[in-house]
């Protein structure tokens, strides 16, 4: 016998997934309606509403993609590069990366431009590879690089990237519902996204969201988009008036992203994005408190994500399974050049709060001293405490 499904209770403090919101899990507990009943479409409606003002765009084509993150990746790339069409991608990270890998399998030339992994990328070096590659299509950057802790400033980039006429692409799946996205005021020309990171809802859905510019590109296409599945053309269809059936929509996901909506509506954006910063600074003096040292730079590092140094002589995978089987709380090991030299921990969302920072602090306090690690007791809670203190009294 197999036995019936009862996961361990966890505290998702990874880059993601992040816990899920228990009112966007009840949503999904019920019943099912057909993906064409006009029950479902008013429901397809409110959902690309409620996407539109948590994105911050006024944009037509703001609608939910069948697949996690990454299928907002390949979207974006796939609709709007033709083989031969020239791509510049800045790579600061491994989403940065994986950004190149998907754009060479469209027959795009890409033209890579670095940044050491932790700092972010300099609107210069976009500059001179577009004043080297003219007629560049399309630039893209990590907004909130996950696998850093980097956030990238916008404004200066669109500026450049524009001067050259070229389309501005972000990927935003750890931007939403955490830091700004501004996608109108930095006249962003496309972006994507994914529910499981501060919208707090389960990994399934990727948010997408086009301008009129990065629509008349997509209308101006020689070749068709490469993939059926992604291919704007036809899902537009079914998601505007026309209702064209392309392929069944994960009903299920699309009710657990309106009611994850719903809540960042409710909550208001401002006091969303407040909140991350409250706590996400919170996080990381308490990190600071305790002799730790962060990857990031102050004034580069996100809110809902944290990666700090481990410490010469502690073990990454003795601390980081002492978390999850002692306290239940999951955080994330380095990934690609930082794999063994930092941990990530996330404040997404519905977990952005100071009962997990104070939970994490003393944990992790706990976790490091059985492995020999010298420090104040109780200095991360109290930093992390005065920097609550502090924010909230401004
Ligand atoms: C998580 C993440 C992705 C990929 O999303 P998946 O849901 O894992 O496919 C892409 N970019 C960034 C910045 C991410 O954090």
């Amino acid at each position: 016998m197999i036995n019936e499904l009862n996961p361990s209770k966890r505290l998702l403090m990874g880059p993601g997934p992040s816990d899920v919101h228990p009112r966007v899990l009840r949503a999904m507990t019920t019943p099912l309606l057909g993906h064409l009943d006009p029950e479902f479409l008013k429901l397809m409606n409110e959902t690309k509403d409620l996407l539109k003002l948590v994105f911050q765009t006024e944009n037509k084509l703001t609608i939910p993609m069948s697949g996690t993150g990454s299928a907002g990746m390949e979207t974006v790339f796939v609709n709007l590069i033709e083989p031969g069409d020239k791509v510049i991608i800045g790579v600061n990270g491994l989403f940065g990366q994986r950004m190149v890998d998907v754009a060479e399998r469209t027959g795009a030339t890409v033209i890579q431009v670095n940044a050491p992994w932790g700092e972010i990328i300099q609107p210069t070096d976009i500059e001179a590879a577009l004043i080297e590659n003219p007629g560049t299509k399309l630039v893209a950057v990590v907004h909130a690089e996950t696998s850093t802790g980097v956030m990238q400033p916008l404004k200066p980039l669109s500026k450049v990237i524009h001067a050259h006429n070229a389309l501005f692409v972000c990927d935003m799946v750890t931007s939403i519902g955490g830091i700004p996205t501004e996608i109108d005021d930095n006249e962003i020309d496309a972006a994507y996204s994914g529910t499981q990171k501060c919208l707090s809802a389960p990994p399934g859905l990727a948010p997408v969201t086009f301008n009129a510019r990065a629509l008349k590109v997509m209308a101006n296409r020689k070749t068709k988009v490469q993939s059926w599945y992604l291919d704007l053309s036809m899902i537009q269809n079914y998601w505007n008036d026309e209702r064209f059936y392309h392929h069944t929509a994960p009903i299920t996901m699309v009710y657990a992203l309106r009611e994850a909506l719903r809540i960042i509506h409710e909550e208001g954006l401002e006091n969303v994005f407040s909140r991350h910063k409250i706590y996400g600074t919170a996080l990381q003096s308490g990190l600071e408190g305790l002799g730790l040292e962060l990857l990031v730079k102050k004034e580069h590092r996100l809110y809902q994500l944290t990666s700090v140094l481990i410490p010469e002589g502690i073990n990454d995978f003795e601390v980081r399974t002492q978390l999850l089987t002692k306290y239940g709380i999951e955080i994330g090991g380095g990934l690609g050049e930082l794999k063994g030299k930092v941990w990530r921990i996330g404040l997404m969302g519905y977990n952005a709060t100071q009962t997990n920072v104070t939970q994490f602090l003393a944990a992790i306090e706990d976790v490091l001293r059985e492995q020999g690690f010298k420090c104040e007791p109780g200095a991360g809670l109290l930093a992390a405490n005065e920097s609550i203190k502090d924010q909230v009294s401004i």
